[in-house]
């Protein structure tokens, strides 16, 4: 039976991975150093294939951590004192917060409401707040959030840094670094590879922020300080042995997106995710969670009444593989991945399968 994973992370993988598998083998990828010219050479192309992808500019540097979690970590270490700032839609931003916490630093929290659209212009930021914490989309609820406002934020505390957590979003969320200082992502979601790779993008601003902690004699963290990432970056080395495997599948894989077209793999995630919704808008019982415009096209959330186990063993029962809720609602959601290594084929014939389970 053909199985396919519309969970929303670890998920499918992205269809050239096997084949890229394969060649990393042959090439004795798994044998080569991590501080020989092949390690280099990949981390390079990675980079530069991200930056033509994402529009990432020279300001920003791009480094290798083993997770997002940790991504989190590094990033409250290295430019938080006292006082970080996290937007919170749901449970992955309650993460971020809970990482400034374990750090004992004294973050505070503002929650958005689902319902209504919020103007960032407006948010009420405190005047010594260091770090702006924003989960682009949160993947507990399937709320995504438009991110424009965001500059106004910037214009007036132009003190503040602002990390985006785009996790379940990239390759479809745009990011406009003119206002953002910082970004991560892992690769185990929407770029279908396997999980233990984590992307943090920092700009200058963020680590030389980190260099005037230091100073000061704050601790920013160790190996994965910004300034300890940046050190190693600038020769295309990392401070301890990394994931190469993963890193040359994602050089690969970045290789793929851009001979497709990142607009073409846009446009598709577009039109599944408006499939799904349609399908549940019209469903007598079992409907999105989200209304209106805070509904993500990545990870989509379906309130199911009780029902997510029964659901999610039926469905596997046809080689369809989806999310249960993320807790506390384990039983209440069940949450739908819309990667591009989701064709619209299995789109359809994942909501066939539904449509017989339900
Ligand atoms: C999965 C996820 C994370 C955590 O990523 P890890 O690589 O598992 O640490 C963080 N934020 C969001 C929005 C996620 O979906």
């Amino acid at each position: 039976m053909k199985k396919t994973y519309f969970t929303v992370g670890p998920s499918q993988l992205y269809p050239t991975v096997p084949q890229h598998t394969m060649d990393a083998l042959g090439r004795d990828v798994f044998s080569t150093s991590h501080t020989g010219a092949f390690f280099v050479k990949t981390y390079k192309s990675l980079s530069d294939n991200l930056r033509q992808l994402f529009n990432i500019p020279s300001t920003h540097h791009i480094f290798f951590t083993g997770s997002s979690t940790e991504s989190m970590h590094s990033i409250i270490a290295s430019t938080v004192q006292t006082k970080s700032v996290h937007l919170i839609t749901g449970g992955f931003s309650k993460k971020f917060h809970k990482v400034a916490i374990d750090l004992h630093k004294q973050p505070i929290t503002i929650d958005l409401p689902w319902d209504n659209e919020t103007d960032f212009s407006n948010l009420n930021m405190p005047k010594d707040a260091e770090l702006l914490c924003v989960t682009e989309n949160d993947t507990s609820i399937g709320m995504q959030l438009p991110l424009k406002s965001l500059k106004d934020v910037k214009k007036k505390n132009p003190s503040i840094l602002i990390a985006v957590d785009i996790v379940s979003s990239i390759p479809f969320v745009a990011i406009d670094y003119s206002f953002v200082d910082m970004a991560f992502f892992s690769v185990h979601k929407g770029l279908g590879l396997p999980a233990g790779l984590g992307i943090l993008i920092a700009n200058d601003a963020s680590i030389d922020r980190a260099k005037s902690l230091a100073r000061k004699g704050i601790s920013i963290g160790g190996h994965h300080s910004l300034v300890a990432l940046a050190d190693k970056e600038a020769s295309y080395k990392t401070p301890e042995t990394p994931n190469v495997f993963n890193i040359f599948l994602l050089e690969r894989v970045t290789c793929d997106l851009l001979a497709t077209g990142l607009e073409i793999t846009r446009a598709e995630t577009i039109v599944k995710a408006q499939l799904i919704y349609d399908y549940f808008d019209g469903h007598l019982r079992y409907k999105p969670l989200m209304r209106g415009m805070y509904r993500s096209q990545t990870t989509l959330v379906i309130s199911a009444k009780d029902k997510a186990d029964s659901i999610a063993a039926a469905l596997a029962e046809k080689g369809y593989f989806i999310s249960k809720g993320y807790r506390p609602y384990e039983k209440d959601h069940i949450r739908i991945a819309n990667f591009p290594a989701h064709t619209k084929e299995d789109v359809i014939g994942l909501l066939k399968a539904m449509d017989t389970v339900l």
